[in-house]
């Protein structure tokens, strides 16, 4: 019988905490978890899942439109946040309490409270006052949205912590940031029918994107009607008898019923009592673990986003499984972060996978690239001008695809299986071959011949 109370303590129940926990446990471990807020962490009850619910009822007003292109004549529409509000709710709830489930079905038990460090094998409850041993320990407390402090009238702002249980709904929102998170709230809100400007220090949105698909977005996010304010910030907001109106460099004024600021999220990683039994952080606060998220106490692991190496959902989750199955299952196991897919649930939405023509041009050189830009078939009707672009970035030397980015609707569901196929090491030659699914957007993939040359190169 061990001298500790549990194999393992996990603090935060969110997408890697809850995996890492479940896992242990059915390799014969004795768990427990705490969580301070709800189970599910960031991505179930204020990230991804709800994020995807509005996104869905968001693109709701491109169909009504489009639908008259298709010989439908629809009644007037009219919209209610807090019928949505309270929707999103109910499956929130609902899958939080499947995680409970699983939870008590692997006998991890659960405290639901704030939990920090005391020594490299002690827990200590906050609101309980308890202190609980483990053999191990795994920090997976995820991440927080961060504010400009010092900004005067920063009090009256919202992140995406409160957006989601807004009472009314903004009928001019201004949003701060450039990043995902910043430009899907753009999209879900200006979908919605809100007066929508997004403001960005930085020259052009979605850093980190291929070029192509960042001037596309751009450009749609214009013509749909949202203002995108470039290399500005905010100097002060203050509350007026009608809203909020916020000042930005150059002295305009930004009149809005709501701001919201998505300029970025920080490691829960302060305030958990690491520094003091020697767990080292890097400079932006995140734990430092090596491959194995073992951190510099051998006995704490860190998973998740906590960690700041690739903050997503399915990268926090394998890393729990891997964590798992490394320590508990007696099967070594390291998370392979080459070819993860990612979107951005803009409208029109974001599929990536792989090296942006940028990066492979670092990486490699010599790269082929091969677009498609066209107008789908339900746009034609609909009566959309918008154009679906598609984009392969090709190593010249081995003929093998090392990017797959596309702009356009289901962007995400394609990617996500292209990312098989790059995964696999996909030569142009296999893409060549595949025989196309027609009527499709996505057999355009298998379809591009020319390779795409920019004007010099085409005349030289
Ligand atoms: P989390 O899921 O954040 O869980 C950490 C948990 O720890 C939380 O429940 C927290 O309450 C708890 N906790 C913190 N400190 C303590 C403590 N001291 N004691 C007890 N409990 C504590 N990712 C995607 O892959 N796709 C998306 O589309 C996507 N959309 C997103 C949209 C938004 C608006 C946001 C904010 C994030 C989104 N993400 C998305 C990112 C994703 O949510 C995170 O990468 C993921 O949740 C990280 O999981 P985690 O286990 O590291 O932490």
């Amino acid at each position: 019988m061990s001298d500790f109370e549990y194999d393992l303590f996990v603090i935060g129940a969110g997408s890697g905490g809850v995996r890492a926990a479940r896992i242990a446990s059915s390799h014969g471990a004795r768990v427990a978890i705490a969580e301070e807020f709800r189970i599910g962490g960031t991505c179930v009850i204020r990230g991804c899942v709800p994020k995807k619910l509005l996104v869905y009822a968001s693109r709701f007003s491109d169909e009504f439109k489009d639908a008259g292109g298709f010989g439908w004549t629809l009644p007037e529409r009219t919209f209610d946040w807090p019928s949505l509000i309270a929707a999103k709710d109910k499956e929130i709830s609902r899958l939080e309490a499947a995680y409970r489930t699983t939870l008590d079905k692997y006998k991890v038990e659960v405290f639901p409270e704030r939990a920090m460090c005391l020594s490299p094998n002690e827990v200590r409850l906050s609101a309980s006052g308890r202190t609980i041993t483990a053999k191990t320990i795994l920090i997976a407390t995820g991440g927080h949205p961060n504010v400009d402090r010092k900004l005067p009238g920063i009090e009256h702002v919202i992140t995406s912590n409160e957006v989601f249980n807004l009472k009314k709904f903004p009928r001019r929102i201004v949003i701060a940031g450039g990043g995902y998170i910043a430009t899907e709230f753009a999209s879900i809100f200006h979908g919605l029918g809100s007066d929508v400007t997004l403001i960005y220090r930085g020259e052009k949105i979605l850093r980190g994107f291929d070029d192509d698909l960042r001037d596309g977005l751009v450009e749609t996010m214009k013509a749909r009607g949202i203002r995108i304010i470039n290399e500005k910030v905010f100097t002060k907001i203050e509350k007026t008898a009608s809203g909020l109106v916020g000042t930005i460099t150059g002295g305009e004024t930004l009149e809005a019923d709501q701001i919201l600021f998505a300029i970025g999220r920080s490691p829960n990683a302060r305030g958990l009592g690491l520094e003091a039994i020697g767990v080292q952080m890097d400079p932006e606060n995140a734990i430092v673990v090596d491959n194995h998220s073992q951190t510099t106490v051998p006995s704490i692991y860190a998973v998740g986003d906590v960690t700041n190496r690739v903050n997503l959902t399915p990268v926090a989750i394998r890393e729990g499984q891997a964590f798992a199955d490394s320590v508990f299952g007696n099967k070594p196991t390291l998370v392979d972060y080459t070819t993860i897919p990612t979107a951005v649930f803009t409208t029109p939405e974001i599929g990536t996978v792989g090296f942006t023509e940028q990066e492979a041009k670092n990486q490699y050189g010599d790269v082929h690239v091969y677009k498609g830009s066209f107008r789908t078939m339900k746009a034609i009707l609909g009566g959309r001008d918008e154009r679906t672009l598609m984009k392969l970035v090709v190593q010249s030397e081995t003929d093998r695809v090392v990017g797959v980015h596309i702009l356009g609707p289901d962007a995400a569901e394609i990617v996500q299986t292209a990312a098989i196929a790059v995964r696999l090491g996909a030569k142009k030659s296999d893409f060549d071959q595949t025989m196309a699914l027609h009527p499709s957007a996505a057999e355009e993939l298998v379809t591009l011949r020319e390779k795409w040359m920019a004007p010099g190169e085409a005349a030289a």
